[in-house]
């Protein structure tokens, strides 16, 4: 891959309720190998490959959002480790650390990482978060789609060996793996890894109705209650950082679990972060429909004049807090678009 040329430094990003971002989500791929069935169908509609931004071109977005004060960058997907030549993308992008950036990091499912762990590690990757719904071979075979969980542990093994600090992401499922969460989180915390509860979103069709298996996390925690101690979460290093989530400390495992709830609880206030597409595409709110091109941005004659004006546009537009429901049998999913597209 070869590095452009530095991107001119501009205005911050402020958005008009005075949050600034400082947190960008790159997804590099809407493309994965695996089919969790929450997340997308079978048979489902990937991007053409000519719409996708090449490496290049988003490692100069990213110097972009740098230049204007992102300093915490997650490449994320579809699962960012099926795109060929990845590693380049995430090579470049850790010579910023120190210089502009402060953490580079990556949402993955984790088939790949056997080979990539030590790789990220050495590109200046310190810590990665792991999606993991289910230990059960066959629950998992089942969620996915796709028969591959041994493969899956050999991935989170070798981010361990490689040093990387784990986070393990669950989506609480109801009658699938919902009476295996506290045997997950035991594990987890076993294994020296915090682990993140997810609540299901309505984002995209998927084959099933997802209501039929929406599991609030406040009942979750509630019954996390009455086996454990729990209380309020220390705050670690970078880890706490206006982020969706809320922490808890497990006295009895000794690890920290995190909730996201974000059907049952709003964490819009503080929202620091946006979302890049595989095409270039800028979402202000994972939860809203506004969108600015900056594909076309980058494309254009003078880019760092059409940035500056897309980015205006996009503070200009970020809303105030998303609209998610996932409340009735049978709704359409909030919006259309799926979570692989815009990244988790
Ligand atoms: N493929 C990678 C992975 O699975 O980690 C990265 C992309 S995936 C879209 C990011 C996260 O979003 C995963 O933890 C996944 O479980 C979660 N996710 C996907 N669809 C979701 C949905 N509809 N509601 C809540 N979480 C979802
Ligand atoms: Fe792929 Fe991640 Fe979606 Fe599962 S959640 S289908 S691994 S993008």
């Amino acid at each position: 891959m070869t590095v452009p040329a530095t991107v001119s430094g501009s205005q911050p990003l402020i958005d008009r309720f005075a949050r600034a971002i400082s947190y960008l989500r790159l997804s590099v791929t809407d493309r994965c190998d695996l089919r969790c069935a929450y997340c997308m169908p079978e048979r489902m509609e990937f991007l053409p490959r000519a719409e996708v931004l090449t490496l290049e071109e988003m490692h100069r977005m990213a110097l972009a959002f740098i230049a204007r004060g992102v300093t915490k960058l997650r490449l994320t997907g579809g699962e960012p480790l099926v795109r060929r030549d990845m590693i380049e993308l995430v090579r470049a992008l850790g010579r910023k650390l120190g210089d502009g950036l402060s953490e580079l990091t990556m949402t993955t499912n984790g088939t790949r990482l056997a080979e990539f762990a030590a790789p990220l590690a050495d590109a200046g990757m310190r810590r990665i978060n792991i999606s993991l719904d289910t230990r059960d071979p066959a629950l998992f075979a089942r969620l996915a789609r796709r028969d591959c969980l041994s493969q899956v542990l050999a991935g989170i093994a070798a981010a361990k060996a490689a040093g990387l600090r784990v986070k393990i992401n669950t989506v609480a499922l109801k009658g699938l793996n919902e009476a295996e969460i506290p045997a997950l989180i035991e594990w987890a915390h076993g294994e020296g890894h915090d682990l993140t509860l997810i609540e299901v979103m309505p984002l995209g069709e998927v084959e099933g109705d997802r209501f039929d298996h929406y599991l609030p996390l406040d009942a979750v925690r509630r019954d996390l209650e009455a086996r454990w101690t729990l209380s309020a979460g220390t705050v670690r290093g970078a880890a706490r950082n206006a982020g969706p989530a809320r922490y808890v400390d497990i006295a009895e495992t000794g690890g920290r679990l995190g909730l996201i709830t974000p059907l049952t609880g709003n964490f819009c206030e503080g929202c620091n972060r946006v979302r890049v597409t595989a095409t270039g595409q800028l979402f202000m709110c994972l939860g809203g429909e506004g969108q600015v091109d900056l594909r076309a941005a980058l494309r254009s004659d003078e880019p760092d004049a059409a940035l500056d004006a897309a980015f205006a546009r996009a503070m200009g537009e970020k809303p105030e807090r998303h609209a998610f429901a996932i409340d009735r049998p049978g709704a359409a999913p909030a919006l259309a678009r799926h979570m692989s597209t815009t990244g988790g």
